[in-house]
């Protein structure tokens, strides 16, 4: 086997989800999630082929966890040998970091220093490339940055109007994240219409939802702020809020920051207002007429529409909106409404190209529509690979 592909993690807080890919081809020969880390009922499941592999049992932490999953690639017959590069996703790289970095001992106690902008992923990050280094000493280790497609917001964009000096001293400032995916897939878009100087919104809705509006390569604003909690409503996340909420809370409801951090990261949008943060889940909660969850869906639509009204402005007009991520790949319920009623705006959703239900980058919008619609599959893990083996083997 040729040195040339990246071993993909994801380290989240109680999870692992990992990816062997080409770059080249672009095949991910194998995936993984490691769950219930720290846990006496773990599970990892391996995927390879159309095969499956699953482990069940205590996993003590992330080492314990990687290990089993780099067994599972043994068993399975796959090497990990081939491996030129691990490719990690790191959530926040503040100001320091927006490209594509080597990671040395140095990096790692610089990404451990921005936990204190990212506390619920910095710091799980840092265990997975820790776990990474000892399993697979001789291999490059490269973190990409969530935050890095966004680095050069223009100032009005990542300015927040609050005490310049205290702004300063503290890092606050509008970062974004999800950048991997809206780099990618506003390249994507490109290619797909072929032409590279496109006004573009590009919205991510999975469980994290962010929407950005890019001119050219450059991104103009995205919805994602100091930290992942600013802008849509999310599967969990409030999304914007009025910041004296924190202070009622904290005065008149006697919650400690803790309390609230956990609130509106984990106990709001979606599942806040209807119990599930899953759309699949909700759809049948609505279909039951339960009022809640209409609801959830009506204010997820509302704070949607509104972003992609201030970036049409931003923009002084748009050529492609296009939807990505687990929601707006596969919810053409959510893509109808957040566009519904916009024909005055040259923005027309075709019903029946609405509905077709493929892994392929589609056009939705109606042969009459000024702006064109698109469903682009992201591919988070291809696009950190290639960063990835592009820095180790040029
Ligand atoms: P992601 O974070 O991109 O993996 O997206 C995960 C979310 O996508 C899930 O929580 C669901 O809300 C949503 N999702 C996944 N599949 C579907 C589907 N077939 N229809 C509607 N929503 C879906």
């Amino acid at each position: 086997m040729t040195q040339s592909l990246v071993l993909v993690i994801n380290s989240g807080s109680s999870s692992v989800k990992y990816q062997l890919v080409d770059p080249a081809s672009g095949d991910a020969l194998a995936s993984g999630l490691v769950e219930r880390i720290g846990e006496d009922d773990g599970v990892i499941t391996h995927h390879y082929g159309d095969r499956e592999l699953e482990h069940r049992g205590p996993i003590a932490d992330h080492a314990a966890g990687m290990r089993l999953a780099f067994g599972m690639f043994e068993e399975s017959g796959q090497s990990l040998d081939g491996v030129c590069a691990v490719g990690h996703r790191v959530v926040h790289g503040g100001e320091v970091f927006y490209e594509p970095t080597l990671i040395t001992d140095d990096v790692v106690a610089e990404i451990t220093r921005l936990s204190e902008l990212a506390p619920l992923h910095n710091p799980a990050n840092v265990t997975g490339i820790d776990t990474a280094r000892e399993l697979l000493p001789d291999v490059a280790q490269v973190a990409i940055f969530d935050t890095a497609f966004f680095h050069r917001l223009p100032a009005a964009a990542r300015t927040y109007a609050i005490d310049a000096e205290v702004a300063q001293q503290y890092g606050i400032r509008r970062y974004g994240f999800h950048g991997t995916s809206h780099e990618y897939v506003s390249g994507k878009v490109a290619e797909f219409v072929g032409r590279d100087d496109l006004n573009q919104i590009v919205l991510h809705l999975g469980n994290g939802a962010s929407a950005s509006a890019i001119r050219g390569s450059e991104v103009i604003d995205t919805s994602m702020g100091l930290t992942p909690l600013e802008g849509l409503v999310m599967g969990t996340r409030s999304g914007d809020i009025d910041p004296g909420i924190v202070m009622h809370l904290r005065r008149s409801a006697d919650m400690d920051i803790d309390a609230i951090d956990q609130l509106l990261n984990r106990r709001s949008g979606i599942k806040g207002l209807s119990g599930v943060n899953d759309f699949r889940e909700l759809r049948k909660l609505i279909d039951a007429g339960n009022d809640a969850a209409k609801l959830a869906y009506d204010v997820y639509i509302h704070r949607l529409r509104r972003y992609i009204g201030a970036y049409l402005l931003e923009l002084g007009g748009v050529d492609v909106i296009t939807f990505t991520a687990g929601v707006g790949e596969n919810s053409s319920e959510v893509r109808a409404d957040a566009l519904a009623g916009l024909g005055r705006l040259g923005i027309e959703i075709d019903a029946e190209r609405n509905a077709v239900r493929n892994h392929e980058a589609r056009v939705i919008s109606t042969e009459a529509s000024a702006v064109t619609v698109l469903v682009v599959p992201t591919n988070e893990e291809l696009a950190i690979a290639r960063a990835a083996a592009a820095l180790v083997v040029g």
